[in-house]
């Protein structure tokens, strides 16, 4: 088939729209982004404000768009966490830069920033102007309607739309008996920025995930005891954490209480002045009508070939940092180069039909290893799979070993260690590796 050259909107200017955006005016593409915020870098754009219903319920709500705290360091190496093409090193020491193995936060934006001066991706943002409508029209085409900070309404056709609004703004609150009743604060860590507020307090923070653990670090340093519930240990579980005399782990939460108090599922009984809950976030695409052929249930995005395409739409719509529990940038870069050669022509897709068999194929496994709906993007277990089929693809090497050894390296230091394992890193052979690799990149 002919090579084409299509006019295509990329939501979001986050880590996932930029390599998006790169891609696709690679391949030859004519390339719109459109990004809300005043600035590239998503969720890294650190932000002290936080929405004024602390956990997301109200529909009329501000929203703040980025989850990041104060004290966030990043959770895999920067040389596993940046894009293949562009790593991610330390290009020159000033003050400005953080050096570290795990850096915080406001050096993966630098890195971002970084990346669209680079590839000049600014220059195609359409920057405070949000996307409020994303819907199909005559010819396979989309209307995509854009409103900016000043008001101004736009309407315009796009041969392809590419998804990429991010996946970590709109809270999951955890349900048990009581909750909707319960007098105690509520927040969600999408907007948590410090432990200050918690001070002397007695906070339940439920969940098991990185951030959960960072968090209740944070807090234990002020408040007066802080106890996580989990859905991960056993019921019978109430054990003070070693080298802390006021973090406790405990099993899951069984019910809350008008006089404030908390009842594990291990039977012990605490009373609470906050409920933080570290329970991720859904998926939301409020500006998008597909006349039902693309739906969210349960946190699954449905239906989707390999997490980017919808079958009855692509490639004309696709969507880029799906998938969870990955190393994320790798990954959008993979998926991205994959939609801008195909929307070129220059890899085919399979048919409809064989796009949704593979489809109810995965279902199916998932469905057989008693895995809830909601895990259908948590591709954990087989990324690099992943990874390496995407890769096929587009015809680029497989991911590098040394990738993969840091990546579980840094995993497993994280679960045994996650007080220190930032700052304790001794696989230096691996860094060799990857920097060795690195010098084939001229930037
Ligand atoms: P985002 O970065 O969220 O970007 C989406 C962009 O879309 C935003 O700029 C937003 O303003 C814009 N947007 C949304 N809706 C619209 C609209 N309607 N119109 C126009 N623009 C819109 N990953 C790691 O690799 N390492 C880590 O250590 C790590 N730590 C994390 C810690 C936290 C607390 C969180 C929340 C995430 C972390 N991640 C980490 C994952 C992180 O989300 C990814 O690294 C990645 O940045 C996600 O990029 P994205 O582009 O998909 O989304």
């Amino acid at each position: 088939m002919q090579s084409a050259s299509r006019h295509v909107a990329v939501i979001g200017a986050g880590s996932a729209g930029l390599v998006a955006a790169r891609e696709l005016r690679r391949e030859g593409h004519k390339v719109v982004v459109f990004e809300r915020g005043d600035q590239v870098g998503g969720t890294w754009v650190y932000t002290v404000e936080v929405e004024s219903d602390p956990i997301g319920l109200d529909p009329n709500r501000t929203t703040v768009h980025s989850s990041m705290y104060q004290s966030l360091r990043t959770n895999i190496p920067r040389e596993v966490m940046g894009f293949r093409d562009y790593p991610f090193v330390v290009k020159e020491q000033n003050e400005e830069r953080d050096p570290r193995r795990f850096p915080g936060h406001r050096e993966v934006l630098s890195y971002l920033i970084d990346f669209a001066n680079e590839f000049r991706i600014s220059e195609i943002v359409r920057f405070e102007t949000e996307v409020v409508l994303v819907g199909l029209v005559e010819g396979g085409k989309w209307k995509v309607k854009s409103k900016t900070k000043r008001g101004e309404d736009v309407e315009e056709i796009y041969d392809a739309v590419v998804v990429c609004n991010g996946h970590h703004t709109e809270p999951r609150i955890a349900q048990f008996s009581g909750i909707n009743t319960w007098k105690g604060k509520q927040t969600h860590s999408h907007n948590y920025r410090t432990p200050e507020p918690f001070r002397d307090q007695v906070v339940i923070l439920i969940g098991s995930a990185f951030s959960a653990i960072d968090i209740s670090r944070d807090i234990a340093r002020v408040a007066k005891e802080v106890h996580i519930a989990s859905r991960s240990v056993a019921d019978e579980t109430n054990e003070k954490h070693p080298g802390y005399d006021n973090l406790w782990f405990h099993s899951m939460i069984k019910s809350v209480h008008e006089d404030g108090s908390v009842v594990f599922q291990d039977g012990s009984v605490v009373l609470a002045d906050t409920i933080l809950h570290c329970t991720g976030y859904k998926f939301h695409f409020p500006f998008l009508e597909t006349n039902g052929n693309v739906t969210v249930d349960d946190n699954c995005v449905e239906p989707l070939y390999k997490h980017v395409f919808p079958p009855v739409l692509g490639p004309s719509l696709s969507f880029v940092g799906i998938p969870w529990k990955i190393p994320p940038f790798f990954i959008f870069e993979l998926q991205s180069k994959w939609i801008a050669g195909v929307l070129s022509n220059r890899f085919a897709l399979p048919s409809q039909d064989e796009m949704m068999e593979d489809v109810k194929a995965m279902y199916s496994l998932l469905e057989a290893s008693g895995t809830p709906k909601r895990y259908t993007h948590n591709i954990a277990d087989h990324h690099f799979g992943y990874d390496d089929w995407l890769a096929a693809q587009c015809g680029c090497p497989a991911t590098e070993e040394w990738r993969k050894q840091m990546y579980f390296a840094a995993i497993e230091s994280m679960v045994t260690k996650p007080e220190t394992y930032r700052d304790e890193w001794k696989y230096d052979h691996l860094v060799l590796q990857a920097h060795e690799d690195f010098k084939k990149y001229a930037f």
